[in-house]
């Protein structure tokens, strides 16, 4: 088998849930964003890891991905859409029980039009200017929607892993503005916002990234681990080059192992050069361009070269990859391919 194995930690999933549950006061609802397919790692997995821990409200980008969570989950707990209600959702927003966050007066009509009764959130732009009413529309709906009972009024922060910004303060500022004094449950944290502490905590809090093992939750524990298999070794003599480009050059004799994985599986061309893969906790680093479903990787150093290399796992983290690849955790966990091998650990599986 070449495929590479991703190990994923149910367990720590949900103990970074309650870690995150803990950081907020009794009387907060602490809820869990699955999108993207549960950040790469399996939405229904997760989800009902989660459910099983205790989280009752879940968070999905996009109608579509509520189908997964909901067969996972059964009827009862509830499934937010960050995208709202788009033309031809009605359907799948009614027959799957999703709760629509609507973020435009758009939305508003077309959800009151196909779903009057139906169950609906509302997004409020503070300031990110990406999804929500701002407020001179909120205004103008403000009372219409008090009497419909919205089941949450949330909005997002721009800058939440950043606690000295000051656009944290001005959002905060301009949520309150927009939403005390209004009968329904608030929401503004996602994993940075539960950090930057209570007055940002409110009534529902939703965090994501923080669940899975990543920054800016620091104390997370690490969720992935991802080997790959050694496919072949060779020797190489001084002046002799690898891979595509023929970029690294072997300085005196080498040795290469050849490993089965490549951009196709989310390890991304921006690592050659610059990530390293590990050999029972010995750092070994890549040579060579990262190419499709190959990577090539300097083990001269190493006595013995194992069968598989780990890239992700407890001498490296997602974090520390994606510094290497010059991006974010969230984006290398959910580059990450549908080739491997994936095993889940713990309860809720
Ligand atoms: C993705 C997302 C979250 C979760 O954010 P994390 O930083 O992963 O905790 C919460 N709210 C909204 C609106 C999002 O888009």
């Amino acid at each position: 088998m070449a495929t590479g194995t991703l190990t994923i930690d149910l367990s720590a999933i949900a103990d970074n849930w309650r870690s995150l549950n803990a950081a907020s006061g009794g009387a907060v609802e602490t809820a869990a964003v699955v999108k993207a397919d549960g950040y790469g790692l399996g939405a229904g997995r997760v989800a009902r890891t989660l459910a099983q821990a205790g989280a009752r409200r879940f968070f999905v980008a996009v109608a579509e991905e509520g189908a997964a969570v909901r067969e996972a989950l059964g009827p009862g707990p509830e499934i937010c859409v960050f995208s709202g209600h788009m033309a031809g959702d009605t359907d799948m927003i009614a027959d799957l029980d999703l709760t629509p966050m609507l973020n435009s007066v758009d939305q508003l009509t077309r959800h009151m039009e196909a779903l009057p009764g139906h169950s609906f959130g509302i997004q409020l732009d503070t300031g990110m200017n990406r999804l929500g009413l701002e407020p001179a529309e909120w205004a103008a709906v403000r009372d219409l929607i008090a009497a419909q009972s919205p089941r949450l009024i949330m909005s997002h922060l721009a800058n939440a892993d950043e606690p000295g910004h000051a656009q944290n303060a001005a959002q905060l500022a301009c949520f309150r503005e927009m939403t005390d004094g209004f009968d329904a449950p608030r929401s503004l944290a996602a994993t940075g916002g539960i950090l930057l502490g209570p007055e940002y905590h409110f009534d529902v809090t939703r965090p994501g990234i923080g669940l899975y093992g990543g920054l800016p939750f620091d104390e997370a524990k690490p969720v992935a681990t991802l080997a790959l298999p050694v496919i072949q070794l060779r020797d190489l003599e001084a002046g002799e080059t690898v891979g595509y480009g023929a970029t690294w050059q072997a300085d005196e004799p080498a040795k290469i192992a050849t490993v089965s994985a490549g951009y196709a599986d989310g390890l991304i061309r921006t690592m050659s050069g610059r990530a390293m893969l590990y050999a029972n906790g010995v750092a070994c680093p890549l040579a060579g361009r990262v190419s499709m479903d190959l990577l090539t990787v300097d083990v001269t150093h190493l006595t013995q070269v194992p069968r598989e290399l780990e890239i992700l796992g407890p001498d490296q983290s997602v974090d520390q990859l994606a510094d290497a690849a010059g991006t974010i955790g969230y984006e290398i966990l959910t580059s990450l391919g549908a080739r491997y091998q994936r095993r889940y650990l713990g309860a809720g599986g």
